[in-house]
């Protein structure tokens, strides 16, 4: 089944990267071993210039020498050994500066120095400059290869030196880089100031801000450390700066190490396309992430807080201090600090249950995985470019399966190979075969073999088990949606097996390596039931037949954890996809767990209704499937309450918006309906009364029967907003309206309105939660195509056939014509298009296979 809400919102969230370079490799004939850059910036002036210093060893003789410049007007280039000028002459083009020397380059140590100027970048990449309530701003992202859009430099991440900045900016700005400033000079209304040499760093990891900056200090944390935002909101870094010293003490228990540099800034950007970037000593954030109002903080927004810092403090050690060698690791650095990000926030906050969000992205992960599109998550010499555009699955197929092994191998055994392999490689670079030796050293069981089955292939397994005698029979096969082929593959799947047996429950986990096994357990009486994936830990399906998932599901909360609530879920949606369970029983299975005392379990059944809305409702069905969400979850919000309990659980909390959501505007409850027109009326009055994610929730119900004036007074109020999360709420909500007319006037403000290139999909993301809307939006995007691509950040355009996305095929189709033009084209189309086709043709399958057990189930209720 699809989940095709994934899409444009989720990218946003995604921790890193950039792309559409030129992948073209520098050799390591000539390497830099320090660069200084000096850059004079006034981000309320189009462009800037400045000059570089990189000191080179020529280890071969050459005749040239080669690295990376974009878009930069070269005014001058000198060449020294031991200060003596060496004749040459320069070319740019497919992002490398050229420089052909006569006579040729003995081995030896020159010294480099390139005046250049340049444009400010304005689609938020490279260089770039915004604005803030009027006044001008200069920022960085370079993550993968853009900081040769901003100097000229060696940019690959294997060239790890140390770097110097010097920059001349305006009096009246704040400059914040990678290191504590070291001396400051005045001239007129400039001031020069030199930052310390950093320790070694790929360029990808380089940071520079400027601008009227405010900032507060980061209290508890054993370096100097400040939260940098734009004017007027370094107070709403109160909270989120105070989550800083718990989580980086963790991390430096965990890896038995302090934190490895001089400062710790967090620096907030309003416009800004990741969700973060783990720069050493200047950590880059969308603001919303950090920015937010101390006395309405909602658990949504700590737990994503919580997660996101985590996630980059953990790449100080894992990505910073042992970097990649090459960009076919990326996924592994992106991994590790995902996962460790999800580790650090159930220890310090386990009341956000994050895990059990990320169990329920990790399902969603799998279902792409099982495409027949679907390739391996590392591959040797994948590029940058590459790389990213399998970034969602690449990240979270790796983290699920480093989790997986962990399981396996214990997890002091495996904190014990993560510390080894930051030991031996610190300071430098690495590869993940690095990776899995020091974990096959401490686990003294083959890692490397086990975890390359997963890496190396593509798709997911299906592991069936049947309860026999003494044991339990496993097998192994390729899962497979219905109707589909896929070559036969096997893995070596650390299967953890939860078996009841007379009253015990009775917990192993073995190394299914081959296609079949017979699992004995010494003792076993007769064996009740089994679940074949203890603590939802495994990336793998698996199947006990129906009649057992029809024993478990409606008693399950008395014998599977939540965890395994939620991870039984999204395998029955699985099996849905596969052919193997029909549409009347995955219903009647999703209503028994409806009733489930845990807030996640009941989101979970939540999730997999949402992707029933996209696969099998459409626009006849709709009154009826209002009525059926009506009666499954409104005995949850009387249970739970519409209003917050006093004392009540966190979890309650983080999960009542998005229960409020669905009864709102898809089941159009009566009273949730008269809930958020006070709670919209509270929250314009006063936007610190409310919990933010109730207050997004209630606009989108509003938003939903609004007239033209509603719509107005939310446009009056995105444009007024005077912080991040009310921007965002607001801004979402104009995308709600149901009436034709004022989708359309929405769509123009997209264009027309002030909008920042990094928010130019979140109207439509909420438009196309609708049929009608998605068709609108499809139609406008074709007709100003050229507009909104030339707007958004350029890292986002091979994923512009995911507009095609979805259960349509007629729609597909079209977006397959439009992409077969060599004009829409960029690298990654192609393959990014094969993924929604194929996507969507089993959507559509799905739907004409089982969608009239659905109809009939929802038409009986
Ligand atoms: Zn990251």
């Amino acid at each position: 089944m699809k989940s095709s809400h994934f899409f444009f919102v989720c990218l946003l969230l995604l921790a890193s990267v950039s792309v559409l370079a030129n992948d073209l490799r520098l050799g390591n004939d000539v390497t830099p071993t320090f660069q200084a850059v000096t850059l004079k910036l006034d981000p309320s002036g189009d462009d800037y210039s400045g000059s570089t210093r990189i000191s080179i060893e020529v280890l071969r003789a050459v005749d040239a020498i080669r690295l990376h410049a974009d878009g930069i007007e070269i005014s001058s280039v000198r060449l020294e050994l031991d200060g003596t000028p060496i004749s040459l002459t320069h070319s740019i083009g497919n992002d490398v500066l050229t420089l052909e020397t006569s006579p040729t380059l003995r081995p030896g140590k020159y010294d480099l120095v390139i005046d250049f100027s340049n444009q400010f970048n304005t689609q938020a990449v490279g260089l770039y400059r915004m604005q803030a309530d009027g006044v001008g701003y200069a920022f960085t992202q370079f993550e993968p290869t853009d900081a040769r859009k901003a100097f000229p430099c060696f940019d690959e991440p294997v060239f790890k030196i140390p770097f110097q900045m010097t920059i001349t900016a305006r009096q009246k700005d704040e400059v914040v880089t990678n290191t504590p400033l070291i001396s400051e000079s005045r001239d007129g209304g400039w001031k020069t100031l030199k930052f310390a040499v950093t320790k070694p760093l790929s360029t990808y990891l380089l940071a520079i801000a400027v601008g009227p900056m405010e900032s507060i200090e980061i209290p508890g944390i054993p370096v100097p450390g400040r939260v940098y935002t734009v004017a007027g909101m370094s107070a709403l870094a109160a909270y989120s700066s105070s989550m800083v010293a718990p989580i980086l003490d963790a991390l430096q228990r965990y890896f038995g190490m302090a934190y490895p540099y001089e400062k710790l800034d967090f620096i907030a950007i309003p416009e800004y396309w990741p969700g973060a970037m783990e720069h050493p000593g200047a950590i880059t954030f969308k603001d919303s992430i950090i920015l937010f109002d101390k006395a309405s903080v909602s658990a949504e927004q700590r737990r994503m807080a919580s997660h996101v810092i985590s996630h980059e403090l953990a790449h100080q050690w894992f990505g910073n201090l042992v970097t990649m060698e090459w960009w076919e690791d990326l996924w592994l650095n992106e991994s590790f600090a995902d996962w460790m990000g999800d580790k650090i926030t159930t220890e310090l906050y386990p009341e956000t249950k994050n895990e059990l969000l990320e169990l329920r992205n990790i399902n969603g992960i799998m279902t792409g995985d099982s495409l027949v599109t679907s390739e391996p998550i590392r591959k040797t010499g994948t590029t940058a470019s590459e790389m990213f555009q399998s970034v969602g699955l690449a990240y979270n197929k790796g983290k699920s399966v480093i989790g997986m092994f962990e399981r396996w191998i214990g997890e002091e055994a495996f904190r014990n190979g993560v510390n080894a392999y930051l030991l031996e490689n610190a300071w430098g670079n690495a590869k993940a075969s690095d990776f899995w030796k020091a974990l096959t050293d401490v686990a003294g069981a083959d890692v490397a073999l086990a975890m390359a089955t997963f890496l190396k292939q593509p798709g997911v397994p299906l592991v069936e088990a049947d309860m026999v005698e003494n044991g339990i029979r496993l097998t192994q096969q390729r899962f497979s949606n219905y109707g589909t082929d896929l070559d036969a593959q096997t893995w070596h799947i650390p299967v953890g097996l939860r078996i009841g047996s007379e009253g015990k429950i009775v917990e192993k986990t073995v190394l299914l390596n081959q296609s079949e096994m017979l699992v004995e357990i010494e003792g076993l009486g007769t064996i009740d039931w089994v679940m074949p994936d203890a603590d939802g830990a495994g990336y793998y399906r698996w199947n006990i037949g129906d009649r057992a998932i029809a024993a478990i599901a409606p008693g399950a909360d008395k014998i599977l954890n939540e965890r395994e609530r939620v991870a039984f879920l999204g395998n029955l949606g699985a099996l849905l996809d596969a052919g193997t369970v029909g549409g009347d029983t995955y219903m009647k299975a999703l209503g028994a767990f409806a009733i489930d005392p845990e807030p996640f379990v009941v989101s979970a059944v939540i999730s997999e209704l949402d992707n029933v809305r996209d696969t099998f409702i459409t626009e006849e069905l709709t009154e009826e499937f209002a009525d059926y969400i009506k009666k499954t979850l409104s005995p949850t919000i009387e249970r739970f309450g519409i209003d917050a309990k006093p004392a009540e659980d966190e979890a309650v909390a983080g999960f009542r918006p998005r229960l409020l959501y669905w009864l709102g505007v898809i089941g159009e409850e009566q009273q949730v309906v008269s809930w958020a027109s006070e709670t919209v009326a509270r929250y314009t009055e006063d936007p610190t009364s409310i919990d933010p994610a109730l207050a997004e929730v209630a606009v989108l119900i509003k938003a939903k029967k609004g007239d033209e004036f509603l719509f107005d007074q939310f446009v009056a109020a995105f444009e007024a907003a005077d912080n991040p999360s009310a921007r965002g709420i607001y801004l979402g909500a104009l995308g709600g309206f149901e009436n034709p007319a004022i989708r359309k006037r929405s769509l123009d403000y997209v264009l027309d309105g002030p909008i920042r290139p990094n928010e130019i999909f979140n109207i439509p993301n909420q438009l196309r939660n609708t049929e009608a809307g998605a068709e609108l939006f499809f139609d406008w995007l074709l007709n100003n195509y050229t507009t909104v691509t030339t707007r958004i950040p350029p890292i986002w355009l091979p994923f512009m056939p995911l507009m095609g996305d979805g259960c349509d095929i007629e729609r597909m189709e079209k977006t397959k014509t439009f992409f077969a033009q060599s004009k829409t084209k960029v690298d990654g189309t192609d393959k990014q298009m094969a993924k929604v086709e194929a996507g969507v043709l089993d959507c559509a399958a799905l739907r004409k296979r089982e969608g009239g057990k659905v109809r009939a189930y929802l038409k009986e209720l």
